[in-house]
């Protein structure tokens, strides 16, 4: 008898260690399942973000990969990509082509207002339902987009940077355009919209973090959400996303 409990304990240390070695190799993976985790991802999420950016909870936060790359037209995909589309007169597009990232960013499912708020840096802040990273308005050196950076835009508002990266600093063609449209997260968990409310109007008081309380499409009963600076930028009709602090406390964003 105990040879026998000895023999089925070893077929359990087997089939353990095959089912550890079952759910790694799905890590590796690039489907659509839970890899970070076994908890359904909200319905928010799934239902927001395209099928290029990949979802999975661990119940309380959300990990979101993508390649970073955009899914529509820019100079920035180069010559001969179908989704080339040549610069606009004036345009000084930056040198080097736009390059697939590992972007892994995971954020609080349910995320609250930060004691202490942290301004924003340079980097990935959020990102774009597409998958594209969201930056704040700073180039490098910590400095606001100047006249001569402006030139770099595509009609996305998004240029790409050292090692390929693109990334969306205005709003544009492809995010929003003076609507209420849901763009995307930022790291801390809280959502970005378009210049508008979802009634059609212009929010009125934003706070310092450029957000306010209130009910989106997604959050009809009401969440803190960001939403782009209703400025026109140095006159270029472009609208800075995001600029100075998280209102919670931000998450990864590995890339
Ligand atoms: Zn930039
Ligand atoms: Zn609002």
């Amino acid at each position: 008898m105990k040879s026998s409990k000895i023999i089925i304990s070893g077929i359990s240390i087997v089939a353990l260690a095959f089912t550890i070695y079952s759910c790694s190799s799905s890590d590796d993976s690039s489907s659509t399942d839970d890899a970070e985790g076994t908890a359904t991802v909200p319905t928010i999420f799934s239902s927001s973000y395209k099928s290029a950016v990949t979802l999975s909870s661990d119940g309380t936060s959300v990990t979101l990969k993508s390649t970073g790359v955009p899914d529509h037209v820019t100079p920035y995909w180069g010559v001969g990509n179908a989704l080339y589309e040549a610069q606009t007169t004036g345009q000084t597009v930056n040198p080097g082509n736009l390059e697939s990232q590992v972007f892994v960013m995971t954020i609080p499912i349910n995320p609250v207002a930060a004691a202490s708020k942290e301004e924003t840096s340079l980097g990935p802040i959020g990102m774009a339902l597409n998958g594209v990273a969201i930056y704040n308005d700073r180039e490098g050196g910590n400095v606001q987009v100047d006249a001569g950076t402006l030139l770099s835009f595509d009609r996305a508002g998004a240029h790409s940077g050292p090692g390929g990266l693109y990334h969306y600093h205005f709003n544009g063609d492809f995010t929003s355009d003076d609507d209420a449209k849901l763009i995307g997260w930022l790291r801390d968990g809280f959502p970005i919209y378009g210049r508008k409310d979802a009634d059609g109007t212009y929010p009125s008081a934003l706070d310092t973090n450029g957000g306010h309380i209130g009910a989106t499409a997604e959050y009809p009963d009401g969440i803190y959400h960001y939403h782009c600076l209703n400025v026109n930028y140095m006159s270029s009709g472009f609208y800075v996303l995001k600029a100075g602090s998280y209102y919670g406390t931000k998450g990864t964003f590995t890339f």
